[in-house]
């Protein structure tokens, strides 16, 4: 079943494929809340990221499928209530096919016409065994199959410029990634990372297979040693020895350490500008100000 085209896909609703064909894009990623305080948190940070007229914004789906509802209904206000577009995340974590089906046509009753397709994690252990479930998919090449027929969507998927951490070796990474784009996915962001070479062979592995799907990087500014912990616990990127020395050597002062993450990451943005990559994609832990802050660095303010 198609849904097709709402009418609620109105004409200030792009997908990130046409934004792409004009970018660099620039865009930010959020969280759904789960509590009246982090709704506002949220609404906050949207509104002064809404004055910087990004490409678009996007909402994850809780780790388990956990926020569906609150994605939904996040999604559903940016793309009502705000001048930003709307991308909604969406996993295959503990749902049917049928369930997935629902899930789409809620999307496309918001007006939601971007979806980026993951596969999603195990609840609990990230890195626990991956169950599908019994009437849902393993792959995610098999969600952007099904989005793609259920109606005018544009499609992104994951990339990892370290490999993911399930993959045996580079050559079936890859191979699996040019699956997904050859499921139709429109475009790829990727998991943060700290070492612009490993996106940059991630894009040359991608290329020398035959594909052509922008890749835009995912950037992750670290502004605190609190940060550095959890990215240790929560993520498989490699942090620059160099940088978490330099972290921890002012770790007493908060302002030098938001500083020295800043400038990092505003330097890390500008080689990834200088290589052409066709976009950049900030984690925004729901708090706009210190992407706001290298989005100003960089001289992207003047542009908006
Ligand atoms: P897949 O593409 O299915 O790949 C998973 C593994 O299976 C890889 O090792 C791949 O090589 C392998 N594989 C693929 N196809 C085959 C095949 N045919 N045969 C054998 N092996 C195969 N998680 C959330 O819960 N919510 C979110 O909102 C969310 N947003 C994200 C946004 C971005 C930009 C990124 C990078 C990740 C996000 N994640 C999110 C995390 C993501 O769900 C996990 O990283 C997940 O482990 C991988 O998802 P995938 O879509 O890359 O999976």
């Amino acid at each position: 079943m198609a849904f097709g085209t709402p009418s609620t896909w109105t004409t200030h609703a792009p997908t990130v494929r046409e934004l792409l064909a004009s970018g660099p894009t620039y865009s930010f990623e959020f969280w759904a809340p789960r509590t009246p305080k982090g709704e506002r948190n949220l609404w906050n940070a949207l509104r002064r990221i809404e004055s910087v007229a990004p490409s678009f914004v996007s909402v994850t789906y809780g780790a388990g499928g956990s926020t569906r509802d609150g994605t939904v209904k996040a999604t559903q206000q940016i793309a009502a209530d705000t001048t930003l577009t709307p991308v909604a995340h969406l996993t295959a974590v503990g749902q049917s096919v049928a369930e997935l089906r629902n899930m789409i046509g809620q999307y496309a009753d918001a007006g939601i016409r971007n979806i980026l397709a993951v596969r999603g994690d195990p609840p609990g252990d990230p890195m626990g065994e991956w169950v599908e479930h019994p009437q849902g998919m393993r792959y995610a090449a098999e969600l952007v199959r099904l989005i793609k027929e259920s109606g005018d969507f544009c499609v992104g998927v994951a990339a990892f410029p370290e490999m993911h951490p399930r993959s045996a070796d580079w050559e079936s990474d890859t191979r699996h990634f040019v699956d997904k784009c050859r499921a139709g996915a429109d475009y790829a962001i990727t998991q943060m990372f700290f070492d612009p070479e490993g996106y940059l062979r991630l894009r040359d592995r991608v290329a020398a297979a035959g594909c052509a799907t922008p890749i835009i990087p995912e950037i992750m500014p670290v502004t605190s040693v609190g940060q550095l912990e959890r990215l240790r616990q929560l993520s498989t990127a490699v942090f620059p020895a160099e940088l978490k020395e330099r972290i921890l050597s002012v770790k007493d002062d908060p302002a030098a350490v938001r500083s020295i993450g800043i400038g990092f990451a505003t330097e890390f943005c500008a080689r990834l500008l200088s290589e052409g990559v066709p976009g950049l994609h900030f984690i925004t832990l729901n708090n706009s100000t210190a992407t706001l802050e290298i989005y100003e660095n960089l001289g992207l303010h003047e542009q908006s």
